[in-house]
Protein backbone atom coordinates (compact mmCIF):
# COMPACT_ATOMS: atom_id res chain seq x y z
CA UNK A 1 0.00 0.00 0.00
CA UNK A 2 1.79 3.71 -1.00
CA UNK A 3 0.52 5.57 2.17
CA UNK A 4 0.53 8.94 0.47
CA UNK A 5 -2.22 8.18 -1.35
CA UNK A 6 -5.95 8.46 0.16
CA UNK A 7 -7.56 5.28 1.79
CA UNK A 8 -11.14 4.74 0.66
CA UNK A 9 -13.49 4.80 3.83
CA UNK A 10 -16.44 2.46 4.64
CA UNK A 11 -19.85 4.04 5.74
CA UNK A 12 -21.35 2.55 8.25
CA UNK A 13 -23.91 3.58 10.85
CA UNK A 14 -23.45 7.02 9.49
CA UNK A 15 -19.77 7.29 10.48
CA UNK A 16 -16.88 6.92 8.27
CA UNK A 17 -14.63 3.75 9.27
CA UNK A 18 -11.34 2.11 8.20
CA UNK A 19 -11.98 -1.10 7.42
CA UNK A 20 -9.62 -3.63 10.02
CA UNK A 21 -8.21 -5.52 6.26
CA UNK A 22 -5.33 -6.49 5.99
CA UNK A 23 -5.99 -7.02 1.92
CA UNK A 24 -5.74 -3.57 -0.23
CA UNK A 25 -6.31 -2.80 -4.13
CA UNK A 26 -5.60 0.51 -5.99
CA UNK A 27 -8.08 2.69 -7.67
CA UNK A 28 -6.47 3.95 -11.29
CA UNK A 29 -7.17 6.53 -13.57
CA UNK A 30 -7.21 4.52 -16.43
CA UNK A 31 -6.14 7.77 -18.88
CA UNK A 32 -2.96 8.00 -17.16
CA UNK A 33 -2.49 4.35 -15.74
CA UNK A 34 -1.59 6.18 -12.37
CA UNK A 35 -2.55 5.16 -9.02
CA UNK A 36 -4.92 7.85 -7.29
CA UNK A 37 -6.20 6.16 -4.07
CA UNK A 38 -6.15 3.06 -1.78
CA UNK A 39 -9.23 0.99 -1.20
CA UNK A 40 -9.21 -1.60 1.65
CA UNK A 41 -10.57 -5.20 0.61
CA UNK A 42 -13.41 -5.64 3.12
CA UNK A 43 -14.20 -8.68 5.57
CA UNK A 44 -17.62 -10.47 6.55
CA UNK A 45 -16.87 -8.57 10.16
CA UNK A 46 -17.29 -5.20 7.92
CA UNK A 47 -20.63 -6.43 6.48
CA UNK A 48 -21.93 -7.95 9.59
CA UNK A 49 -20.84 -4.18 11.39
CA UNK A 50 -23.33 -2.51 8.39
CA UNK A 51 -26.05 -4.98 8.18
CA UNK A 52 -26.43 -5.14 12.14
CA UNK A 53 -26.57 -0.72 11.95
CA UNK A 54 -28.84 -0.82 8.90
CA UNK A 55 -31.16 -3.52 11.01
CA UNK A 56 -31.36 -1.55 13.99
CA UNK A 57 -31.91 1.37 11.94
CA UNK A 58 -34.75 -0.56 10.32
CA UNK A 59 -36.99 0.10 13.69
CA UNK A 60 -37.67 3.50 12.80
CA UNK A 61 -37.38 4.31 9.31
CA UNK A 62 -39.90 1.72 8.24
CA UNK A 63 -42.44 3.73 11.10
CA UNK A 64 -41.32 6.70 9.41
CA UNK A 65 -44.47 7.99 6.75
CA UNK A 66 -43.37 7.30 3.15
CA UNK A 67 -43.75 10.84 2.57
CA UNK A 68 -41.31 11.61 5.16
CA UNK A 69 -39.23 9.38 3.73
CA UNK A 70 -39.34 10.82 0.45
CA UNK A 71 -38.36 14.32 1.62
CA UNK A 72 -34.90 13.02 2.40
CA UNK A 73 -34.59 11.95 -0.95
CA UNK A 74 -35.89 15.50 -2.61
CA UNK A 75 -33.25 16.81 -0.44
CA UNK A 76 -30.69 14.35 -1.70
CA UNK A 77 -32.18 15.55 -5.46
CA UNK A 78 -31.06 18.92 -4.75
CA UNK A 79 -27.56 18.39 -3.13
CA UNK A 80 -26.49 15.86 -6.29
CA UNK A 81 -27.97 18.97 -8.22
CA UNK A 82 -25.39 21.19 -6.80
CA UNK A 83 -23.05 18.44 -6.97
CA UNK A 84 -23.30 17.43 -10.42
CA UNK A 85 -20.52 18.28 -11.95
CA UNK A 86 -18.05 17.31 -9.00
CA UNK A 87 -19.24 14.13 -9.32
CA UNK A 88 -19.26 13.80 -12.92
CA UNK A 89 -15.45 14.83 -12.72
CA UNK A 90 -14.57 11.92 -9.61
CA UNK A 91 -16.40 9.26 -11.94
CA UNK A 92 -14.37 10.18 -15.07
CA UNK A 93 -11.21 10.24 -13.08
CA UNK A 94 -11.60 6.80 -11.52
CA UNK A 95 -13.43 5.04 -14.69
CA UNK A 96 -12.37 7.13 -17.53
CA UNK A 97 -15.24 7.36 -19.96
CA UNK A 98 -16.11 10.77 -21.49
CA UNK A 99 -17.06 13.35 -19.06
CA UNK A 100 -20.15 14.35 -21.38
CA UNK A 101 -21.08 10.41 -21.12
CA UNK A 102 -20.46 10.90 -17.19
CA UNK A 103 -23.12 13.94 -16.49
CA UNK A 104 -25.82 11.36 -18.67
CA UNK A 105 -24.41 8.82 -16.42
CA UNK A 106 -25.44 11.47 -13.00
CA UNK A 107 -28.13 12.91 -14.94
CA UNK A 108 -29.63 9.06 -15.16
CA UNK A 109 -28.67 8.33 -11.18
CA UNK A 110 -30.59 11.41 -10.00
CA UNK A 111 -34.08 10.31 -12.06
CA UNK A 112 -34.07 7.40 -9.88
CA UNK A 113 -34.16 9.85 -6.95
CA UNK A 114 -36.78 11.64 -8.57
CA UNK A 115 -38.70 8.80 -9.56
CA UNK A 116 -38.73 6.85 -6.64
CA UNK A 117 -40.61 10.14 -4.75
CA UNK A 118 -43.01 8.94 -6.17
CA UNK A 119 -43.66 6.31 -3.30
CA UNK A 120 -46.90 7.42 -1.90
CA UNK A 121 -48.75 6.58 -5.09
CA UNK A 122 -46.73 3.98 -6.34
CA UNK A 123 -46.18 1.54 -3.11
CA UNK A 124 -49.78 1.67 -2.33
CA UNK A 125 -51.61 -1.59 -2.37
CA UNK A 126 -55.21 -2.17 -3.22
CA UNK A 127 -58.80 -3.05 -1.44
CA UNK A 128 -61.81 -4.90 -2.14
CA UNK A 129 -65.44 -4.64 -0.14
CA UNK A 130 -67.28 -7.56 0.62
CA UNK A 131 -65.56 -10.48 -0.37
CA UNK A 132 -68.03 -12.79 1.26
CA UNK A 133 -70.83 -11.63 3.41
CA UNK A 134 -69.47 -8.80 5.95
CA UNK A 135 -65.96 -9.58 5.14
CA UNK A 136 -63.48 -7.28 3.86
CA UNK A 137 -60.14 -7.82 1.93
CA UNK A 138 -57.29 -5.45 1.47
CA UNK A 139 -53.59 -5.78 0.88
CA UNK A 140 -50.71 -2.97 1.90
CA UNK A 141 -46.82 -3.41 0.62
CA UNK A 142 -44.63 -3.17 3.20
CA UNK A 143 -41.09 -3.03 3.68
CA UNK A 144 -38.66 -5.97 4.55
CA UNK A 145 -35.67 -5.07 6.49
CA UNK A 146 -32.05 -4.96 5.06
CA UNK A 147 -31.41 -5.18 1.33
CA UNK A 148 -27.85 -5.19 -0.16
CA UNK A 149 -26.53 -3.65 -4.04
CA UNK A 150 -23.66 -5.31 -5.56
CA UNK A 151 -22.38 -2.88 -8.46
CA UNK A 152 -20.39 -3.23 -11.32
CA UNK A 153 -17.28 -0.41 -12.46
CA UNK A 154 -18.89 0.27 -15.56
CA UNK A 155 -21.82 2.89 -14.31
CA UNK A 156 -20.10 4.29 -11.02
CA UNK A 157 -22.60 6.64 -10.28
CA UNK A 158 -25.81 5.24 -11.87
CA UNK A 159 -26.24 1.44 -10.99
CA UNK A 160 -26.44 1.59 -7.64
CA UNK A 161 -29.22 4.25 -7.32
CA UNK A 162 -31.13 2.15 -9.58
CA UNK A 163 -31.96 0.28 -6.41
CA UNK A 164 -31.14 2.43 -3.49
CA UNK A 165 -33.60 5.27 -3.69
CA UNK A 166 -36.40 2.33 -4.11
CA UNK A 167 -35.15 0.26 -1.37
CA UNK A 168 -34.96 3.50 1.23
CA UNK A 169 -38.39 5.22 0.01
CA UNK A 170 -40.11 2.29 0.54
CA UNK A 171 -39.19 1.54 4.22
CA UNK A 172 -35.93 -0.53 4.21
CA UNK A 173 -32.63 -0.20 5.21
CA UNK A 174 -29.60 -0.19 2.71
CA UNK A 175 -25.94 -1.60 2.61
CA UNK A 176 -23.77 -1.43 -0.57
CA UNK A 177 -21.29 -2.69 -1.91
CA UNK A 178 -19.67 -0.40 -4.88
CA UNK A 179 -17.01 -2.03 -7.71
CA UNK A 180 -13.40 -2.34 -6.11
CA UNK A 181 -12.65 -0.59 -8.86
CA UNK A 182 -14.04 2.36 -8.82
CA UNK A 183 -14.88 3.27 -5.14
CA UNK A 184 -14.42 7.04 -5.28
CA UNK A 185 -17.46 8.28 -6.89
CA UNK A 186 -20.48 6.11 -4.61
CA UNK A 187 -17.58 7.96 -1.84
CA UNK A 188 -18.34 10.99 -3.29
CA UNK A 189 -21.96 10.28 -3.09
CA UNK A 190 -22.01 9.12 0.35
CA UNK A 191 -20.41 12.18 1.75
CA UNK A 192 -23.71 13.87 0.16
CA UNK A 193 -25.96 11.40 1.33
CA UNK A 194 -24.29 12.29 5.23
CA UNK A 195 -24.75 15.59 4.52
CA UNK A 196 -28.68 15.57 3.74
CA UNK A 197 -29.01 13.94 7.74
CA UNK A 198 -30.56 10.57 6.86
CA UNK A 199 -30.64 8.93 10.08
CA UNK A 200 -28.17 6.40 10.98
CA UNK A 201 -27.98 2.97 9.82
CA UNK A 202 -30.49 3.87 6.95
CA UNK A 203 -27.55 3.33 4.37
CA UNK A 204 -24.05 1.95 4.64
CA UNK A 205 -21.18 1.24 2.30
CA UNK A 206 -19.09 -1.20 2.42
CA UNK A 207 -16.25 -1.63 -0.05
CA UNK A 208 -14.30 -4.47 -0.97
CA UNK A 209 -14.15 -7.62 -3.54
CA UNK A 210 -15.85 -11.21 -3.13
CA UNK A 211 -15.31 -11.41 0.34
CA UNK A 212 -17.94 -8.50 0.90
CA UNK A 213 -20.00 -10.29 -1.41
CA UNK A 214 -19.88 -13.47 -0.19
CA UNK A 215 -20.18 -12.47 3.13
CA UNK A 216 -23.75 -10.63 2.05
CA UNK A 217 -24.63 -13.13 0.45
CA UNK A 218 -24.29 -15.40 3.48
CA UNK A 219 -25.93 -12.94 5.97
CA UNK A 220 -29.45 -13.40 7.43
CA UNK A 221 -30.17 -10.40 8.27
CA UNK A 222 -30.21 -9.19 4.58
CA UNK A 223 -33.79 -9.76 2.47
CA UNK A 224 -32.75 -9.43 -0.58
CA UNK A 225 -29.84 -8.33 -2.86
CA UNK A 226 -29.58 -6.24 -5.94
CA UNK A 227 -26.71 -7.51 -8.57
CA UNK A 228 -25.18 -5.92 -11.89
CA UNK A 229 -22.59 -7.75 -13.18
CA UNK A 230 -20.77 -9.95 -15.32
CA UNK A 231 -22.63 -13.36 -16.43
CA UNK A 232 -20.73 -15.56 -14.20
CA UNK A 233 -20.56 -13.39 -10.97
CA UNK A 234 -24.72 -12.66 -11.90
CA UNK A 235 -25.36 -16.42 -11.88
CA UNK A 236 -23.51 -17.19 -8.80
CA UNK A 237 -25.29 -14.37 -6.82
CA UNK A 238 -28.67 -16.47 -8.21
CA UNK A 239 -27.48 -19.69 -6.81
CA UNK A 240 -26.65 -18.29 -3.69
CA UNK A 241 -29.48 -16.29 -3.12
CA UNK A 242 -31.83 -19.00 -3.43
CA UNK A 243 -29.69 -20.87 -1.11
CA UNK A 244 -29.86 -18.32 1.60
CA UNK A 245 -33.60 -17.52 0.67
CA UNK A 246 -33.52 -13.79 -0.42
CA UNK A 247 -34.97 -12.04 -3.29
CA UNK A 248 -32.76 -11.76 -5.65
CA UNK A 249 -32.96 -9.50 -9.01
CA UNK A 250 -29.41 -10.71 -11.08
CA UNK A 251 -28.47 -9.01 -14.04
CA UNK A 252 -25.72 -9.95 -15.93
CA UNK A 253 -23.09 -9.06 -18.99
CA UNK A 254 -24.55 -8.56 -22.77
CA UNK A 255 -23.40 -9.31 -26.35
CA UNK A 256 -26.05 -7.05 -28.07
CA UNK A 257 -26.44 -6.81 -31.65
CA UNK A 258 -27.55 -3.91 -33.88
CA UNK A 259 -29.32 -4.67 -37.18
CA UNK A 260 -28.98 -2.11 -40.09
CA UNK A 261 -32.02 -2.62 -42.77
CA UNK A 262 -31.55 -2.03 -46.35
CA UNK A 263 -33.89 0.88 -45.99
CA UNK A 264 -32.41 2.56 -43.22
CA UNK A 265 -30.99 6.22 -43.38
CA UNK A 266 -27.34 6.15 -42.64
CA UNK A 267 -26.48 10.01 -42.40
CA UNK A 268 -29.13 10.34 -39.80
CA UNK A 269 -28.43 7.02 -37.69
CA UNK A 270 -24.28 7.41 -38.04
CA UNK A 271 -24.41 9.67 -34.86
CA UNK A 272 -26.16 7.07 -32.54
CA UNK A 273 -24.45 4.08 -34.06
CA UNK A 274 -21.11 5.29 -33.37
CA UNK A 275 -22.10 6.08 -29.82
CA UNK A 276 -23.45 2.99 -29.70
CA UNK A 277 -20.45 0.77 -30.12
CA UNK A 278 -17.78 3.17 -28.67
CA UNK A 279 -19.63 5.04 -26.40
CA UNK A 280 -18.21 4.50 -22.65
CA UNK A 281 -15.67 2.40 -24.81
CA UNK A 282 -18.00 -0.18 -25.43
CA UNK A 283 -18.29 -0.84 -21.75
CA UNK A 284 -21.86 -0.76 -21.49
CA UNK A 285 -24.25 -3.57 -21.14
CA UNK A 286 -26.32 -1.88 -23.61
CA UNK A 287 -23.59 -1.38 -26.18
CA UNK A 288 -23.66 -2.58 -29.59
CA UNK A 289 -21.38 -5.87 -29.68
CA UNK A 290 -22.48 -7.10 -33.11
CA UNK A 291 -23.41 -5.03 -36.44
CA UNK A 292 -25.78 -6.52 -38.95
CA UNK A 293 -25.92 -4.97 -42.24
CA UNK A 294 -28.90 -7.02 -44.03
CA UNK A 295 -28.97 -7.45 -47.68
CA UNK A 296 -27.95 -5.18 -50.10
CA UNK A 297 -26.44 -2.18 -47.93
CA UNK A 298 -23.52 -4.18 -46.15
CA UNK A 299 -21.32 -2.51 -48.51
CA UNK A 300 -22.46 0.65 -48.20
CA UNK A 301 -22.59 0.26 -44.14
CA UNK A 302 -19.16 -1.04 -43.80
CA UNK A 303 -17.44 1.83 -45.93
CA UNK A 304 -19.56 4.42 -44.06
CA UNK A 305 -19.41 2.95 -40.49
CA UNK A 306 -15.46 2.49 -40.95
CA UNK A 307 -14.78 5.91 -41.89
CA UNK A 308 -16.90 7.01 -39.19
CA UNK A 309 -15.29 5.18 -36.19
CA UNK A 310 -11.86 6.85 -38.16
CA UNK A 311 -13.09 10.19 -36.88
CA UNK A 312 -13.30 8.96 -32.60
CA UNK A 313 -11.45 11.19 -30.81
CA UNK A 314 -9.79 9.07 -28.18
CA UNK A 315 -8.34 10.87 -25.25
CA UNK A 316 -8.60 11.79 -21.38
CA UNK A 317 -12.22 11.53 -20.89
CA UNK A 318 -11.89 14.70 -18.98
CA UNK A 319 -10.81 17.25 -21.47
CA UNK A 320 -14.49 18.05 -23.45
CA UNK A 321 -13.00 17.25 -26.67
CA UNK A 322 -13.02 13.31 -25.90
CA UNK A 323 -15.43 11.00 -27.89
CA UNK A 324 -14.22 8.11 -26.38
CA UNK A 325 -11.82 7.38 -23.26
CA UNK A 326 -9.51 4.20 -22.09
CA UNK A 327 -10.24 0.88 -20.57
CA UNK A 328 -10.55 0.53 -16.86
CA UNK A 329 -7.53 -1.31 -16.33
CA UNK A 330 -4.36 -2.70 -17.85
CA UNK A 331 -6.06 -6.28 -17.43
CA UNK A 332 -9.05 -5.62 -19.30
CA UNK A 333 -6.96 -3.64 -22.41
CA UNK A 334 -5.28 -7.24 -22.64
CA UNK A 335 -8.62 -8.64 -22.20
CA UNK A 336 -9.83 -6.96 -25.32
CA UNK A 337 -6.61 -7.34 -27.14
CA UNK A 338 -6.46 -10.56 -26.73
CA UNK A 339 -10.44 -10.96 -28.76
CA UNK A 340 -8.52 -8.53 -31.53
CA UNK A 341 -5.89 -11.20 -31.71
CA UNK A 342 -8.54 -14.39 -31.84
CA UNK A 343 -11.11 -12.56 -34.48
CA UNK A 344 -7.57 -12.04 -36.49
CA UNK A 345 -7.22 -16.26 -35.69
CA UNK A 346 -10.80 -17.35 -36.82
CA UNK A 347 -10.24 -15.59 -39.96
CA UNK A 348 -12.26 -11.99 -39.89
CA UNK A 349 -11.26 -9.32 -41.99
CA UNK A 350 -9.49 -6.78 -39.78
CA UNK A 351 -10.75 -3.27 -41.73
CA UNK A 352 -9.93 -0.95 -39.10
CA UNK A 353 -7.47 -1.51 -35.84
CA UNK A 354 -6.94 0.21 -32.85
CA UNK A 355 -4.65 -1.76 -31.12
CA UNK A 356 -1.80 0.65 -31.17
CA UNK A 357 -3.56 3.79 -31.17
CA UNK A 358 -1.97 6.37 -28.73
CA UNK A 359 -2.68 9.14 -27.37
CA UNK A 360 -0.02 12.04 -27.32
CA UNK A 361 0.97 12.92 -23.30
CA UNK A 362 -1.06 9.76 -22.10
CA UNK A 363 1.64 7.23 -22.66
CA UNK A 364 0.41 5.21 -19.97
CA UNK A 365 -3.40 4.98 -20.48
CA UNK A 366 -5.14 1.75 -21.09
CA UNK A 367 -6.87 2.90 -24.64
CA UNK A 368 -7.75 0.97 -27.42
CA UNK A 369 -9.37 2.50 -30.52
CA UNK A 370 -11.73 1.76 -32.52
CA UNK A 371 -11.34 -1.60 -34.44
CA UNK A 372 -13.57 -2.69 -36.62
CA UNK A 373 -13.86 -6.98 -38.43
CA UNK A 374 -16.00 -7.68 -41.22
CA UNK A 375 -17.06 -10.78 -42.87
CA UNK A 376 -17.31 -12.34 -38.91
CA UNK A 377 -19.20 -15.47 -38.74
CA UNK A 378 -21.82 -16.63 -36.05
CA UNK A 379 -19.70 -19.14 -35.04
CA UNK A 380 -16.93 -16.95 -34.05
CA UNK A 381 -15.75 -16.27 -30.84
CA UNK A 382 -15.87 -12.63 -31.60
CA UNK A 383 -19.48 -12.84 -32.52
CA UNK A 384 -20.05 -15.01 -29.53
CA UNK A 385 -18.09 -13.89 -26.23
CA UNK A 386 -18.69 -10.35 -24.39
CA UNK A 387 -15.73 -8.33 -25.49
CA UNK A 388 -16.80 -4.65 -22.88
CA UNK A 389 -14.78 -2.95 -25.79
CA UNK A 390 -14.85 -0.42 -28.96
CA UNK A 391 -14.47 -3.74 -30.80
CA UNK A 392 -17.34 -4.23 -33.88
CA UNK A 393 -17.94 -7.35 -35.13
CA UNK A 394 -19.88 -7.22 -38.49
CA UNK A 395 -21.85 -10.43 -39.44
CA UNK A 396 -23.35 -10.15 -42.65
CA UNK A 397 -27.19 -11.20 -43.00
CA UNK A 398 -29.29 -11.87 -45.90
CA UNK A 399 -32.78 -11.02 -44.60
CA UNK A 400 -35.09 -10.46 -41.40
CA UNK A 401 -35.41 -14.61 -40.47
CA UNK A 402 -31.46 -14.61 -40.16
CA UNK A 403 -31.18 -11.39 -38.10
CA UNK A 404 -33.42 -13.00 -35.68
CA UNK A 405 -32.18 -16.46 -35.60
CA UNK A 406 -28.84 -14.79 -35.20
CA UNK A 407 -29.56 -12.98 -32.38
CA UNK A 408 -32.05 -15.51 -31.01
CA UNK A 409 -29.50 -17.78 -30.59
CA UNK A 410 -26.84 -16.16 -28.75
CA UNK A 411 -26.27 -16.77 -25.24
CA UNK A 412 -27.08 -13.31 -24.21
CA UNK A 413 -30.34 -11.55 -24.65
CA UNK A 414 -29.94 -7.88 -23.03
CA UNK A 415 -30.79 -5.77 -25.82
CA UNK A 416 -31.49 -5.69 -29.80
CA UNK A 417 -31.57 -2.67 -31.98
CA UNK A 418 -32.83 -2.34 -35.44
CA UNK A 419 -32.46 0.58 -38.12
CA UNK A 420 -34.75 0.57 -40.37
CA UNK A 421 -37.53 3.11 -42.45
CA UNK A 422 -39.74 0.53 -42.43
CA UNK A 423 -42.79 0.32 -39.82
CA UNK A 424 -43.78 -3.36 -40.46
CA UNK A 425 -40.16 -4.72 -39.67
CA UNK A 426 -39.73 -2.51 -37.08
CA UNK A 427 -42.49 -4.82 -35.70
CA UNK A 428 -41.83 -7.83 -36.98
CA UNK A 429 -38.17 -7.08 -35.18
CA UNK A 430 -39.64 -6.11 -31.54
CA UNK A 431 -42.56 -9.00 -31.47
CA UNK A 432 -39.87 -11.89 -32.34
CA UNK A 433 -36.73 -10.69 -30.58
CA UNK A 434 -35.90 -12.54 -27.43
CA UNK A 435 -33.99 -9.46 -25.75
CA UNK A 436 -35.92 -7.37 -23.33
CA UNK A 437 -34.71 -4.31 -24.31
CA UNK A 438 -34.93 -3.24 -28.02
CA UNK A 439 -34.18 -0.24 -29.59
CA UNK A 440 -35.50 1.37 -32.77
CA UNK A 441 -33.76 4.05 -35.11
CA UNK A 442 -32.08 4.43 -31.19
CA UNK A 443 -28.84 2.38 -30.63
CA UNK A 444 -28.88 2.45 -26.99
CA UNK A 445 -31.92 0.90 -26.01
CA UNK A 446 -31.75 2.02 -22.18
CA UNK A 447 -35.17 2.57 -20.18
CA UNK A 448 -35.54 5.35 -18.38
CA UNK A 449 -35.91 5.39 -14.16
CA UNK A 450 -39.69 4.99 -14.77
CA UNK A 451 -39.52 1.81 -16.71
CA UNK A 452 -37.65 -1.08 -15.72
CA UNK A 453 -34.38 -2.18 -16.62
CA UNK A 454 -33.25 -5.97 -17.40
CA UNK A 455 -33.05 -8.32 -20.16
CA UNK A 456 -33.58 -12.05 -20.63
CA UNK A 457 -31.79 -15.22 -21.09
CA UNK A 458 -28.47 -15.19 -19.57
CA UNK A 459 -28.45 -11.45 -18.76
CA UNK A 460 -30.41 -11.15 -16.26
CA UNK A 461 -31.21 -13.97 -13.52
CA UNK A 462 -34.93 -13.48 -11.08
CA UNK A 463 -38.05 -11.62 -12.57
CA UNK A 464 -38.33 -8.36 -11.25
CA UNK A 465 -36.12 -6.26 -13.39
CA UNK A 466 -34.27 -2.75 -12.04
CA UNK A 467 -36.15 0.18 -11.13
CA UNK A 468 -39.53 1.34 -13.26
CA UNK A 469 -42.79 0.85 -11.21
CA UNK A 470 -41.62 -3.00 -10.43
CA UNK A 471 -38.85 -1.30 -8.01
CA UNK A 472 -41.72 -0.92 -5.64
CA UNK A 473 -42.92 -5.06 -5.77
CA UNK A 474 -39.12 -6.20 -5.74
CA UNK A 475 -38.35 -4.10 -2.25
CA UNK A 476 -41.84 -4.68 -0.17
CA UNK A 477 -44.18 -8.18 0.43
CA UNK A 478 -47.24 -7.81 0.20
CA UNK A 479 -49.62 -8.30 3.55
CA UNK A 480 -52.93 -9.02 2.68
CA UNK A 481 -55.72 -8.86 5.62
CA UNK A 482 -59.43 -10.21 5.64
CA UNK A 483 -61.08 -8.37 7.75
CA UNK A 484 -64.90 -9.18 9.52
CA UNK A 485 -65.50 -7.75 12.64
CA UNK A 486 -68.83 -8.19 14.49
P1 LIG B 1 -18.06 -8.36 -12.32
O1 LIG B 1 -19.05 -9.47 -12.38
O2 LIG B 1 -16.63 -8.68 -12.46
O3 LIG B 1 -18.19 -7.60 -10.90
C1 LIG B 1 -19.42 -7.10 -10.44
C2 LIG B 1 -19.41 -7.09 -8.92
O4 LIG B 1 -19.30 -8.42 -8.44
C3 LIG B 1 -18.25 -6.31 -8.34
O5 LIG B 1 -18.71 -5.55 -7.25
C4 LIG B 1 -17.26 -7.38 -7.90
O6 LIG B 1 -16.55 -7.01 -6.74
C5 LIG B 1 -18.15 -8.58 -7.62
N1 LIG B 1 -17.53 -9.85 -8.00
C6 LIG B 1 -16.76 -10.09 -9.10
N2 LIG B 1 -16.41 -11.39 -9.15
C7 LIG B 1 -16.97 -11.99 -8.06
C8 LIG B 1 -16.96 -13.32 -7.55
N3 LIG B 1 -16.31 -14.31 -8.16
N4 LIG B 1 -17.63 -13.56 -6.42
C9 LIG B 1 -18.30 -12.59 -5.78
N5 LIG B 1 -18.33 -11.31 -6.21
C10 LIG B 1 -17.67 -11.01 -7.34
O7 LIG B 1 -18.53 -7.26 -13.37
P2 LIG B 1 -17.75 -5.93 -13.80
O8 LIG B 1 -16.56 -6.31 -14.61
O9 LIG B 1 -17.56 -5.04 -12.62
O10 LIG B 1 -18.84 -5.23 -14.72
C11 LIG B 1 -18.95 -5.47 -16.09
C12 LIG B 1 -20.04 -6.48 -16.36
O11 LIG B 1 -21.29 -5.99 -15.87
C13 LIG B 1 -20.27 -6.72 -17.85
O12 LIG B 1 -20.46 -8.10 -18.03
C14 LIG B 1 -21.55 -5.95 -18.15
O13 LIG B 1 -22.28 -6.43 -19.24
C15 LIG B 1 -22.29 -6.12 -16.87
N6 LIG B 1 -23.32 -5.11 -16.70
C16 LIG B 1 -24.61 -5.49 -16.88
C17 LIG B 1 -25.62 -4.55 -16.77
C18 LIG B 1 -27.05 -4.96 -16.98
O14 LIG B 1 -27.93 -4.12 -16.83
N7 LIG B 1 -27.32 -6.20 -17.32
C19 LIG B 1 -25.30 -3.22 -16.46
C20 LIG B 1 -23.98 -2.87 -16.26
C21 LIG B 1 -22.99 -3.83 -16.39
Amino acid sequence: MTMSLPLIKNYIDGEWVESDSTTFGDVTNPAKGEKIATVAYGTAADVDRAVTAAREAFGHWRETPPLSRARYLFRLKDAFEENFEEIAETLTTEHGKAIDEARGEVRRMIENVEHATGVTTLMSGYTLEDIAKNIDCYGHRQPMGVFGCIAPYNFPAMVPWWFLPYAVVTGNTFVLKPSEQVPMTQTRIMEIVDEVGFPEGVINMVHGSRDVVNAMLDHPDIQGISFVGSTPTARHIYRQCGVTGKRVQSLGGAKNIVAVMPDADLDQGMPSLLTSFYGCSGQRCLSGSVLVPVGDIADRLVAQFTAASRTVRLGDGLDEQTFMGPLISAAHRERVLGYIEKGIAEGADLVLDGRDMQVDGYPGGFFVGPTVFDHVTPDMTIAKEEIFGPVVSIVRAADMDAVVDLINTREFANAACIYTASGAAAREFKYRVKPAMVGVNIGIAAPMSFFPFGGAGNSMFGDIKGHGQESFLFYTDMKVVIERWY
